[in-house]
């Protein structure tokens, strides 16, 4: 490439003008630091919002001790199936970390933690153990079963039909959940067994 002293003089000058222009632009990460500082060390973790069969891909934003508290969860844009958005109840996804003990401040002071009990009749719920409230509804289960089971239909033929019980299932469960579900109300003899999703 010939130059000639002209053509130098006007390249050095561009070059130049580059320069002191790239180094008048602002650090903006170091500016977002400024704006927004981090209590400690942040890191992301791409994960799978826990809701339902759909399967939507989400980013969590864990700061705390080995990353375990979470301070954000939001839509993976690089994700193929949701492509950076959640629903509603993918949304309220940021709500799971806010049990007591995971972080130093509860965001969600409503959670139920404990079971609690409400007795026919009355007006006030109590806390109960797991053990209390676990036997009570196996308790319930057997008798209902034992109750309203109907062995045969009308023109004799053996059905073991469960007509005082039903299994509705949950958005919040996974296959593996469902599975279980769905074999433990069928050995029950249950019929009416459905799931939020199917409506
Ligand atoms: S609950 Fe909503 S965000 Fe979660 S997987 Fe289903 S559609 Fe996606």
């Amino acid at each position: 490439m010939n130059l000639n002293r002209r053509d130098f003089l006007k390249l050095s000058g561009a070059g130049l003008a580059g320069a002191v222009a790239l180094s008048a632009m602002p650090d903006t990460q170091a500016l977002a630091a400024k704006k927004f500082p981090l209590p400690q060390r942040a890191s992301e973790t791409q994960t799978i919002c826990c809701y339902c069969s759909v399967g939507c891909g989400a980013i969590v934003t864990a700061w705390g001790e080995n990353g375990k508290a979470g301070i954000k969860i939001e839509g993976d844009p690089d994700h193929p199936i949701n492509e950076g958005s959640l629903c509603p109840k993918g949304q309220a996804m940021y709500q799971i970390h806010s049990v007591e003990g995971i972080v130093d401040k509860p965001i969600n002071d409503q959670r139920v933690t404990k079971p609690l009990y409400r007795a026919p009749g009355e007006s006030e719920w109590v806390e109960k153990t797991w053990d209390e409230i676990l036997d009570m509804i196996a308790r319930r289960v057997k008798d209902t079963r034992d109750a309203r089971l109907v062995t045969t239909d009308t023109d004799g033929r053996v059905v073991n039909r469960n007509e005082g019980m039903g299994s509705f299932g949950g958005g919040e469960l996974d296959n593996e959940e469902c599975y279980l579900l769905a074999k433990m109300s069928r050995a029950l003899g249950v019929v009416y067994l459905e799931h939020c999703a199917r409506l």
